[in-house]
């Protein structure tokens, strides 16, 4: 990440335009020239005042009265239409742009390791894929565009000025920098102003998330005047941002067109003066004035110019860090296919720490996990049992210490081989917005309809998936049927079953359900773990007395190891949770 505080503001420009830009310079090309036919027109306007002047009014020809307007007509109809084809083609390339750029965000954020995930709040990522996208789009698009059709413009409204008097325009082009001038300096000032804003709107994305998140939670504490308070707070410093970034803005308006008013006062008093040495004729003068009009928008927008390629650049730096990020949790290049023969786990001496604090949650762990049983975690909450279960999936990789499954240490497997052979059923279920059917076949796209039933009917599912209005296709989630806990449950054992893997990991439920839904969800536990290799962060007595083997974790470590009669004599810690076990059920 630091790499990129380091990166000049060319580099990153280089960066975008290898990465992204390139690819598209056939179209840029393209609205370069519309730019070209733009300035030219723009220019043959402001010539055109000339012979408009010196053969209509002055020498009062009868032909040229009807010629010259119209090409005054074709200059501007020319204008409008190259302009439009230059904007055009340049929104369609920002647009190709921002879908790489987000597309490249997202594969990278699918791939994150789950410590950076776990890190970061989940607003943040959304503002760099939509905010932050935007302004590099802005640069890409806008900058591109007015760097071009400005400087072109501005070259061909000089040649005019120029060739109508090169005194005049002399002193014009001394002035031109005193008026850019204003502008210029609010460029620093607005980057500054919109990277704060950029991390505000960070900050409320975040938070509208937790708040849609937690409703009930603010409900039932009556938190609403508390976040009431909170939220105004947020969107009142916003405010106060996009205030200032708009002020800054406009605050180049008034200066400008005094500047301007300035300069023009100077010319027409210098050009009285020449006239009367007959060194300026009258229609000579007006198109000069014209063509010096016309280049005040260009030099305008080439002076602010800065400001959107400042704002684009300060995006290109908080994304691409997000497309760059080295993942922690990487294959070996001669990472071979893990077989599994039997399924048995060990854990050797594992410590493991979170990047974020330096304890350490697991310390000098030894695991060993027998194939095809089922093995239970026991020990009270925030002992290490979640993580020793995320350790197997590689979620997180140990800090030292090696984790085996048969003989063949975990880190010395392909990713997707380790995976591939992992069921987790864990008891927050996340359902995706979509029908019953494809949130089972989540687990094997490749399922026939009758393994997904077959699925479902182990897992007991299928009682309550068959009374539901479109059974197998009910949509389900945020904008479909919700579904009860135990129900969540199910579905998540379904697809378990459906993965039909030899290695189980299982974290029960702690939330208790009606008995008969329990005795269910306890059959389908027991026909999806049948024979294959199982750790279960057990809550649930039964569980734990079904189990083939017990492990108690306390602080990070083993603090006992056996089975149920063994330990209730040999471990006190386990004889305490156990007697605490007894009373709950
Ligand atoms: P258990 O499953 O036994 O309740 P966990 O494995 O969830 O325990 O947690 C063990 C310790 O690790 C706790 O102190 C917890 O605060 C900490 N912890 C868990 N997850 C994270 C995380 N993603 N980042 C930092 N610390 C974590």
């Amino acid at each position: 990440m630091v790499r990129f505080n380091y990166m000049s503001n060319f580099q990153i420009i280089k960066r975008l335009y290898t990465n992204y830009t390139k690819k598209y310079l056939k179209n840029i090309l393209i609205s370069v020239f519309f730019s070209v036919l733009l300035a030219g027109s723009t220019s043959s306007i402001a010539y055109l005042l000339d012979p408009a002047i010196n053969e209509l009014f002055i020498k009062q020809s009868n032909t040229l009265v009807y010629i010259i307007p119209a090409f005054i007509v074709l200059a501007f109809a020319l204008k409008g239409m190259s302009l439009y084809f230059a904007k055009i083609i340049m929104i369609n390339v920002a647009e190709e742009v921002r879908r790489d750029i987000q597309t490249d965000m997202f594969s990278s954020l699918i791939h994150a390791d789950t410590q950076l995930i776990d890190k970061e709040h989940s607003g943040k990522f959304i503002t760099n894929l939509s905010n932050d996208v935007n302004m590099i789009t802005g640069l890409l698009s806008t900058a591109i565009l007015n760097l071009f059709k400005d400087s072109l413009t501005l070259i061909g409204l000089l040649t005019v000025m120029f060739y109508q008097n090169w005194k005049l325009s002399l002193i014009a082009i001394i002035m031109i920098p005193l008026a850019s001038f204003a502008a210029k300096s609010l460029g620093k000032r607005i980057s500054k102003v919109s990277t704060q804003q950029m991390q505000r709107a960070a900050i409320l994305t975040s938070y509208l998330i937790e708040i849609f998140k937690n409703h009930k939670l603010m409900k039932i504490f009556q938190k609403e005047k508390y976040e009431k308070t909170r939220a105004n707070e947020f969107i009142h410093n916003l405010k106060e941002l996009n205030k200032k970034i708009n002020i800054v803005y406009v605050r180049a308006s008034p200066i400008m067109e005094f500047l301007t008013g300035i300069m023009i006062a100077i010319l027409i008093f210098i050009s009285a003066k020449l006239v009367v040495k007959n060194e300026l004729e009258v229609n000579n003068f007006f198109s000069f004035l014209a063509a010096m009009m016309l280049a005040y928008q260009p030099v305008r927008s080439l002076a602010t110019l800065n400001i959107t390629v400042q704002q684009g650049i300060a995006g290109a730096r908080r994304v691409l860090p997000i497309i760059d990020k080295e993942h922690e949790i990487k294959e070996k290049n001669d990472a071979k296919d893990l077989s599994i023969s039997e399924g048995q786990i060990t854990f050797e001496n594992v410590k493991f720490k979170y990047l974020k604090d330096n304890n350490e949650i697991l310390n000098s762990i030894n695991l060993n996990i027998p194939a095809g049983q089922m093995t239970a975690l026991v020990g009270h909450s925030g002992a290490g049992k979640s993580t020793i279960l995320n350790l197997i999936p590689r979620f997180y990789d140990v800090g030292s210490g090696d984790i085996k499954i048969d003989n063949q240490s975990i880190y010395d497997a392909k990713i997707y081989s380790l995976r591939e052979k992992i069921s987790l059923v864990s008891q927050d279920t996340t359902l995706f917005d979509d029908t019953i059917k494809n949130n089972i076949l989540y687990a094997n796209s490749d399922a026939s309809d009758e393994e997904i039933y077959n699925a479902a009917k182990y897992s007991f599912a299928d009682e309550f998936i068959n009374q539901l209005p479109n059974k197998f296709d009910t949509l389900i989630g945020e904008n479909g049927v919700r579904l009860s806990g135990g129900e969540k449950q199910r579905i998540s054992i379904a697809r378990a079953i459906l993965k039909k893997t030899p290695i189980i990991l299982l974290d029960e439920a702690t939330s208790s359900l009606d008995a008969d839904t329990e005795s269910k969800i306890q059959e389908a536990i027991n026909f999806l773990t049948k024979g294959r290799t199982t750790i279960v962060i057990a809550h649930r007595l039964s569980t734990i007395l079904n189990s083939d083997k017990i492990y108690v974790i306390n602080q990070g470590k083993v603090v006992g190891e056996g089975k149920h009669d063994e330990l209730l004599s040999s471990s006190d810690i386990y004889k305490n949770f156990y007697e605490k076990q007894i009373k709950r059920s």
